[in-house]
């Protein structure tokens, strides 16, 4: 189970506890390679990179989850994206006179989305009113209060490396809707273990070793790894999506005017570009044809 980057769900036998842990390390490296990120902001990267990756096992489907917030701090925007359970990629935009001991991300909101590849995209969002919040609490309230399930979540980076780690405590159905004595008295017993995670072990221990440091008198059960790789889901065909989209007048006024329309990905610095003969054959009944 040794990967550098994958997501591994376990749960507690005998509880309705169940729990994920994340772990990131190229697919990390790769996304900070393509910017220079000031040092908060890899770390705030690192954590949303972790907990995109852990929420999206979570639901196993095939889509994406995306976590996007837009903050008043030197954060304006991050966004971090999981495609399938497997494939991440982010991007952060911040203030050019950014300065590391400044507020990140302050007021704003976090938007929870949730695009599938067949069926309805959902999406929540969490106001963030208070600057005091980290992404950890704000996640946290978001399953208390729209999903009703009680959730911890921690969450750690570097500059090398992410982690994340969370447990819920699975709703027992409608018959039985409060949790027991039982219920609560494992749920404080295990996150009082779990608080006891210290950052340099989620970042340089294996998820195995995680787990039966904190665990060993517990009996969890383990499920196969997701293993993660950094993945950009730009492509031609979504490019040339973009452009049919502005509609043949407005593509052609502005291929004429710049010779070239250049779409360059943010994510991953794929650039692509049409002459005015491509974007001209995109318009054409024949091009129609074929993508029909
Ligand atoms: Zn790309």
């Amino acid at each position: 189970m040794n990967y550098t980057d994958a997501t591994t769900r376990f749960l507690f036998e005998h509880t309705p506890i169940r729990g994920e842990i994340t772990q990131l390390s190229q697919s990390f490296q790769e996304v900070l390679g393509k910017h220079n990120y000031p040092v908060g902001v890899q770390k705030l990267i690192g954590q949303f990179m972790a907990a995109t990756a852990m929420l999206s096992d979570t639901i196993k489907f095939d889509g994406i989850l995306s976590l996007q917030v837009k903050g008043q701090g030197q954060v304006r925007t991050l966004m971090a994206e999981c495609r399938n359970n497997e494939a991440v990629r982010a991007i952060a935009q911040y203030n050019d006179d950014f300065d590391d001991s400044g507020e990140l991300l302050g007021e704003g909101q976090l938007a929870i989305t949730i695009d599938p590849d067949k069926g309805q995209r959902y999406q929540g969002i969490v106001l963030i009113n208070d600057d005091e919040l980290t992404l950890e609490k704000v996640l946290e309230n978001y399953f208390l209060q729209s999903e009703q399930i009680k959730t911890r979540i921690w969450l750690f980076a570097d500059q090398q490396k992410a982690s994340g780690f969370m447990l819920q405590s699975m709703p027992h159905s409608a018959s039985e809707s409060s949790l027991s004595q039982d219920d609560d008295e494992d749920w404080d017993r295990i996150n009082f273990l779990a608080d006891t995670l210290k950052p340099e072990e989620a970042l340089e221990l294996s998820s195995e070793t995680i787990l039966h440091r904190l665990f060993h008198e517990e009996t969890v059960r383990l499920y196969p790894s997701h293993q993660h790789r950094f993945e950009c889901t730009c492509s031609e065909e979504r490019s040339t999506n973009a452009i049919l989209t502005l509609g043949q007048d407005e593509a052609l006024s502005l291929v004429e005017e710049q010779k070239l329309i250049e779409i360059d990905c943010q994510f991953c610095h794929s650039k692509y570009a049409y002459n005015i003969e491509q974007v001209k054959a995109m318009f054409s009944p024949k091009a129609n044809d074929a993508i029909n």
